[in-house]
């Protein structure tokens, strides 16, 4: 199977999550091998950084990537996205610290995307595929993985309210089952956690356009929900964006029980600092090839022009 990118430049505006400001995102073909690429507007223009692990710096209500002075907030629905359509080579440009919320899903980036057409390229695909099964637990909620040549998540939720209580969800994650059954799902939230966030210059351009908000009782929004169990698809997609912080897709099947971005990010790590334990590059349509993860390098990504429109 062969890498895959966009067949031409696309844009959206929106506002972010955090600070309600407007935010501009262009997304940008990229050659074989580049990866998933952020492009980030700063006084001294464009500067590129590749997602990692170690990149992320935040996980309270969202994953936020830090590198160095530049931050970009909310990420994980653009990668889940990404990852969602089996994209591998990427810019996205942002203009703003904030990915843009829409409407709380990856449906936006899902329609941007599609719309801007796909182009398949000539090298074979990379996946990061698990050498051994791992089991990570931390106070009580856990991820196992075992090895697979294809993504599969069976995520369990299990929350204290009566529109939520437990969920299950499995989807084996390909374009067609993302899009259908994943990429819709909205973020979501308690009222006392929104008059909280507020209070505390949090959550400024939340609403009920771009989430879901429970009461005590049940869901506020006159629209209802999109899936009976929309709560637990939205923690896979959640989960799905988070893995791909690698910004190379992995494989594996995953059990995934009360997780959120905090713990996703802390297995991302844990197998990335025992990488040689833990995976190896598979290159599609090829003898997988038993050497240690080599992420691509930035100096082969071409630098381009602050000129961008
Ligand atoms: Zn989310």
């Amino acid at each position: 199977m062969c890498q895959k990118t966009i067949k031409k430049t696309i844009q959206c505006s929106g506002i972010g999550l955090h600070k309600g400001r407007k935010v501009r995102l262009v997304l940008r073909p990229a050659a074989e091998d580049t990866g998933i690429v952020f492009a980030l507007h700063g006084e001294d223009g464009v500067r590129f950084h590749r997602p990692s692990a170690d990149a992320v710096v935040e996980t309270t209500m969202a994953t936020t990537l830090g590198f160095g002075g530049q931050r970009l907030a909310t990420v994980e629905h653009l990668l889940a996205a990404v990852r969602g359509l089996e994209i591998d080579n990427l810019y996205v440009e942002v203009e703003g610290d904030e990915v843009p919320i829409m409407d709380g899903s990856s449906a936006s980036f899902i329609f941007l995307l599609r719309a801007a057409g796909f182009r398949r390229q000539n090298k074979p695909r990379r996946l990061l595929t698990l050498k051994q099964p791992i089991d990570f637990q931390q106070d009580g909620k856990w991820i196992k993985a075992r090895p697979s040549r294809r993504l599969t998540v069976d995520y369990t939720i299990n929350f204290n309210h009566p529109m939520v209580g437990i969920q299950k969800f499995y989807v084996e994650c390909n374009p067609e089952s993302f899009t259908r059954h994943v990429a819709k799902a909205r973020t979501f939230g308690f009222m006392r956690e929104v008059e909280y966030l507020r209070r505390n210059g949090l959550a400024l351009g939340g609403s009920l356009d771009n989430a879901v908000v429970l009461d005590e009782y049940g869901v506020i929004n006159p629209e209802g929900l999109r899936y009976p169990d929309e709560f637990v698809r939205h923690k896979v997609l959640d989960f799905i964006g988070d893995l791909f912080v690698l910004g190379m897709p992995m494989t594996g099947d995953f059990e995934v029980y009360c997780s959120g971005h905090a713990l996703n990010n802390a297995f991302v790590r844990y197998i990335m600092e025992h990488q040689a334990d833990y995976l190896e590059v598979d290159v599609c349509g090829e003898v997988p090839v038993p050497a240690e993860v080599v992420l691509p390098s930035l100096s082969d990504v071409p630098i381009v022009s602050k000129a961008w429109n």
